[in-house]
C-alpha cells in the first residue's frame, strides 16, 4: 500500500492510474478502523482496479469540539488492516491539504430539508463539514466509485445530495451496517465506552428489532416514545428515536401500511454518542 500525504502527489499518482484504463473506488474514513469500514474497503476491491482510502478526521464536521479531542486515533493498527484487506493507496492529509484556505471559509451547500431533521438538528454544521470534506477529497481523488455505509443513514443521503448539486462524476455505493455478534452496529466510537456500557448499548439495535416487530399502520407515536422510554431506563440520554420514509426520510407519525420506512436512533451513554438504524 501506497500511503500520500500530500494533495498534489496522490492527485497527480492517481491520474495517471487513470490515464492507463484503472477504475478507482473510495473510501472516505476517520480512521479508528473496524470491520464496518473493512467490508467497504472489501467491496472497493471487487470493484475497482484501484482502491483509495482516506483517513482524516475532519475538524469541521464536529460540532462539538470535546467529541473532537476524544475521537480514538489508532493509525498503526488501521494501516495494518487496510494492507491485510488488500487497499491499494491510504491518504493521510494534514488539515492545510483539505482546507488550503482555512476551514472557515468553506462554502455553504443547498441541503434543504435534509438539514434540518435528525442529526442535522442535533448537530448543528454537521452535514456542511461533511460535504465540505467529501467534496474536497472527491475533487482529489476523482474516483469511479464513491463507498458509502448505510450505518450513517442520513449521511448518504447527504452526500448524494451534495454530489448532484456539484456535478461531481462518481457513483454511490452504499454497504450493509456490519454490527457485532449481540447486533450492535461497529462503530469507532464503540472503543470508547467501559465495559458496563458497551453491554448496555445493545439496546439501541435492541430497540430498532422492537420498532421493525411493533410496527403497524396507523399512529406511530406510542411506538416511539415505548422506545425512548426503553433506552431511559437504561441510563440512555435519547436524542430522537424517529421513524422516516427510507427514500427521502419524511418524518413519519401515520403509516399507511405502504410507504417503506428506517427507523433512525441517537443516544448517549455517558459521553459517548451512538447512532443506528434499521430498515424496517
Ligand atoms: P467513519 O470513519 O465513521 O467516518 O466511517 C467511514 C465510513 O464507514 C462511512 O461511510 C460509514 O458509514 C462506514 N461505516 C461506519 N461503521 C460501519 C459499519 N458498522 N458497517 C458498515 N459501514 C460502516
Amino acid at each position: 500500500m501506497i500511503v500520500f500525504k500530500l494533495t498534489a502527489e496522490i492527485s497527480e499518482f492517481l491520474a495517471k492510474k487513470k490515464e492507463t484504463g484503472s477504475t478507482i473506488g473510495f473510501v472516505p474514513t476517520m480512521g479508528a478502523l473496524h470491520p464496518g469500514h473493512i467490508s467497504l474497503i472489501n467491496s472497493s476491491v471487487a470493484g475497482n482496479s484501484l482502491t483509495v482510502c482516506s483517513i482524516f478526521v475532519n475538524p469541521t464536521q464536529f460540532n462539538d469540539k470535546k467529541d473532537f479531542e476524544h475521537y480514538p486515533i489508532t493509525l498503526e493498527q488501521d494501516i495494518d488492516m487496510l494492507e491485510k484487506a488488500g487497499c491499494d493507496v491510504l491518504f493521510l492529509p494534514a488539515v492545510s491539504e483539505i482546507y488550503p484556505n482555512g476551514t472557515d471559509t468553506a462554502k455553504q451547500y443547498e441541503l434543504g430539508y435534509l438539514e434540518t431533521i435528525l442529526e442535522g438538528k442535533y448537530r448543528p454544521g454537521h452535514f456542511q463539514g461533511v460535504c465540505a470534506v467529501v467534496d474536497r477529497l472527491l475533487e482529489i481523488v476523482q474516483p469511479h466509485r464513491l463507498y458509502l455505509g448505510q450505518k450513517d443513514y442520513q449521511q448518504c443521503m447527504v452526500i448524494r445530495k451534495m454530489v448532484e448539486l456539484t456535478g461531481a462524476a462518481t457513483q454511490i455505493e452504499i454497504a450493509p451496517t456490519l454490527r457485532a455478534d449481540d447486533g450492535l452496529a461497529l462503530s469507532s466510537r464503540n472503543m470508547r465506552l467501559n465495559a458496563e456500557e458497551r453491554a448496555l448499548a445493545v439496546n439501541i439495535y435492541e430497540s430498532l428489532c422492537f420498532i421493525k416487530r411493533e410496527i403497524n399502520t396507523g399512529n406511530l407515536q406510542v411506538l416511539k416514545l415505548r422506545a425512548v422510554n426503553f433506552l431511559t431506563e437504561y441510563g440512555f440520554k435519547v436524542d430522537y428515536v424517529e421513524i422516516a420514509d427510507a427514500t427521502d426520510l419524511r418524518l413519519i407519525d401515520q403509516w399507511d401500511g405502504h410507504t417503506k420506512l428506517v427507523a433512525l436512533i441517537a443516544a448517549t451513554l455517558d459521553q459517548v454518542r451512538l447512532i443506528d438504524n434499521m430498515l424496517l
